[in-house]
C-alpha cells in the first residue's frame, strides 16, 4: 500500500491503542494482512479451544487453517463443511465456553470503542462474556471518527455487504440486497438485530485488538 497512507494509519493506530489501554483492553499494530497470522498465533495459548466467529477480515488470510494446525489447539468451527444448521448452532453455543475467540469488529472509534451489529448475537455475546481471551482482527478501514460515524459505517458498509455475502446461503430477501443501502427494515430475514458498544473490559487485557494497516474485510 502507499507508504504515506501506511504511515498515517500507523500513527492513528498508536493513538487508538493508548485509548484501548485506558479502557483495559490491549492492542497491537501490524502493517500488512500477511503479518496477521503470526501475530494472532502468538496471542493464542496452548492448549486452548478456539471458537471461530465468522470474520471476513480473518477469513482470507488462511488464519483458520493456521490456528487449527497449532499444536495443542482445537478450532471450533461452525462453518466447517458438511455441518447441519443445528450442528453449527450447537458449535456456536459451545463456543461461548471456549478459551479463545477470534473475530473482528464492525467498527472501532478513534477513542477505542468497539461497535457491532449482529444477527443472532453469538458473536457479540462471546465478545462480552464467556471466552477467557478475545482476539479481534481489525483493518484500519474500520476506524470511525466517533460513535455516530461508527454507527453510520455499519449501516452504510458492513451490514449491506454482509447481506450480500450471506444472501444465497441463508435465503435472505432484504431490501439492501436491491440497492446496497440499509433501509432499517423489518424484513423476516433481517440480519441486523443486536447492536453492541463495548466501552471497556472488566478484566484487563481480556480483549486484544490487532489493528492492521491494510484494508481488511468490511
Ligand atoms: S435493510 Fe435490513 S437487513 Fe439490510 S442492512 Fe438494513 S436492517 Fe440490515
Amino acid at each position: 500500500m502507499d507508504k504515506n497512507l501506511l504511515a498515517q494509519r500507523e500513527k492513528q493506530a498508536a493513538k487508538i491503542i493508548v485509548n484501548l489501554n485506558r479502557r483495559k483492553m490491549a492492542g497491537s499494530f501490524v502493517p500488512t494482512a500477511e503479518a496477521v497470522r503470526a501475530e494472532v498465533l502468538s496471542l493464542i495459548p496452548s492448549p486452548a479451544r478456539v471458537i471461530r466467529c465468522g470474520s471476513e477480515s480473518a477469513g482470507g488470510l488462511g488464519l483458520w487453517a493456521a490456528i487449527a494446525a497449532k499444536p495443542g489447539v482445537t478450532l471450533m468451527d461452525p462453518y466447517a463443511p458438511g455441518l447441519s444448521k443445528e450442528a453449527a448452532l450447537d458449535v456456536r453455543r459451545q463456543g461461548l465456553l471456549a478459551d479463545v475467540m477470534v473475530a473482528s469488529t464492525n467498527a472501532i472509534t478513534l477513542d477505542g470503542r468497539l461497535v457491532n451489529l449482529d444477527g443472532t448475537g453469538n458473536r457479540v455475546g462471546a465478545m462480552i462474556f464467556g471466552p477467557t481471551k478475545v482476539i479481534l482482527v481489525v483493518g484500519m478501514n474500520k476506524v470511525a471518527w466517533d460513535l455516530d460515524a461508527a454507527y453510520a459505517r455499519v449501516r452504510t458498509v458492513a451490514a449491506p455487504a454482509n447481506n450480500i455475502r450471506l444472501a444465497e446461503a441463508y435465503g435472505l430477501k432484504n431490501p439492501c440486497l436491491e440497492d446496497g443501502r440499509c433501509h432499517q427494515c423489518m424484513s423476516e430475514t433481517k440480519i441486523c438485530n443486536i447492536w453492541s458498544v463495548i466501552e471497556g473490559s472488566a478484566v484487563k487485557d481480556r480483549i486484544h485488538v490487532v489493528l492492521v494497516g491494510e484494508d481488511l474485510g468490511f
